[in-house]
């Protein structure tokens, strides 16, 4: 058993991280500001002796016992990460720094939650781990995938001047129950507006793709990554490598929901990739691993939760029109 810090644990991902590390025996420290997380993500886990929650925000640092740290505070929704991006650097470039100084201390393995958005808006296609990317370094989502990038310089110098034992997975579009209602993101967007047979927002024509991978499949793969030997670093991407244009995509979750919604377009946001699909032979090789559920499966999985958090008739903020930071 071991004692493991999961940073931005109230989030999406974050969640579902915490559940399974509880069900494999940890001691599980959660660690989030709620800026985009909340406590009804993890109020399953509350009652296990266990588990445990703590409100801080990782641009300050943080002075706690722990044998791993898996790194996930960070906003990951456009709309969000956007909303106070000097916050969104912050958060991944100060955070980073004060995690890595943690694991330090300790002598802690730490695992970096990257992002396909290193590599930007991609020439090459699928992307593999050696692609050195295509991203605008002044743009509206440079906040986040410079803050990523940085984050991983930072993790890989650690490693080369500190000796730490590090670990950088590069997530591909993840979806799943625990999204929030008003992420912005696509599947949530699509899920809920189809639910409510309200417009479906298709920004541009559709013709962009994405590769979505199920959450349960994603933190498997987290796990596996976390126990592999110590010259295991990657980077190493994590996703599912099913393509599917956002077209296509609006299409399923209409029928799948069974819904009168029609669809409407909206102007692409500025640097909003054109294509974007995980080349996962590495991660295959170093983790033994495979994504295995269809996006069919999990579209299911995630129109069920959000059917019946729509039918409990609860408010939710709407995070984009937010007047306060947090
Ligand atoms: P999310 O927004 O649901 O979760 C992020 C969590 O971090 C939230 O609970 C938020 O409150 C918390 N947080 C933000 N800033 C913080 C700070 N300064 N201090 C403490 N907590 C803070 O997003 P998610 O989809 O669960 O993403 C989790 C991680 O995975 C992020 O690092 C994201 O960049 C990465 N990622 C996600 C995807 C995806 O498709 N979901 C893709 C690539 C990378
Ligand atoms: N998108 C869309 N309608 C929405 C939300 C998103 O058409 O209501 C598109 C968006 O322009 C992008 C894709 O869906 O091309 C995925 O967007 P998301 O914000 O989920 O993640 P990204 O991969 O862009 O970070």
């Amino acid at each position: 058993m071991n004692r493991i810090l999961v940073t931005g644990g109230a989030g999406f991902i974050g969640s579902h991280l915490c559940e399974r590390l509880l069900a494999h025996g940890h001691d599980v420290l959660c660690v989030d500001n709620f800026y985009t997380g909340n406590k009804q993500n993890i109020e399953g886990l509350l009652d296990s002796r266990n588990f445990e929650l703590l409100r801080h925000d990782i641009t300050f640092p943080l002075y706690v016992e722990v044998d791993e740290i898996y790194n996930l505070a960070c906003p990951a929704a456009p709309v969000h990460y956007q909303f106070d991006p000097v916050q969104t650097t912050k958060t991944s470039v100060h955070g980073a720094i004060n995690m890595l100084g943690l694991a330090k201390r300790l002598r802690a393995r730490i695992l970096q939650a990257s992002t396909s958005e290193v590599y930007g808006d991609p020439e090459v296609h699928p992307q593999p781990e050696e692609y050195w990317g295509r991203v605008n370094p002044i743009g509206v989502r440079s906040c986040y995938d410079e803050g990523k990038r940085c984050a991983e310089t930072l993790f890989f110098d650690y490693r080369r001047q500190h000796r730490l034992s590090i670990k950088v997975a590069r997530i591909f579009n993840t979806y799943g129950p625990r999204m929030h209602v008003n992420d912005g993101r696509v599947v949530s967007n699509f899920i809920v507006q189809a639910l409510r047979n309200e417009p479906i927002t298709l920004y541009g024509d559709g013709s962009q793709s994405r590769s979505f991978c199920y959450v349960d499949d994603l933190v498997a793969g987290l796990e596996r990554l976390m126990a592999t030997p110590d010259d295991v670093t990657g980077p190493l991407n994590l996703g599912n490598a099913a393509e599917i244009t956002v077209r296509q995509l609006a299409d399923n979750v209409i029928t799948l929901t069974g819904s009168r919604s029609r669809i409407e377009h909206r102007p692409l946001p500025e640097d909003d990739p054109k294509q974007r699909r995980p080349d996962l032979a590495r991660a295959k090789a170093a983790l033994d691993w495979a994504p295995s559920t269809p996006l069919e499966e999990g579209l299911k999985k995630t129109i069920t939760y959000f059917d019946a958090l729509l039918a409990s008739g609860q408010s939710f903020p709407d995070l984009s029109r937010r007047t306060t930071l947090r």
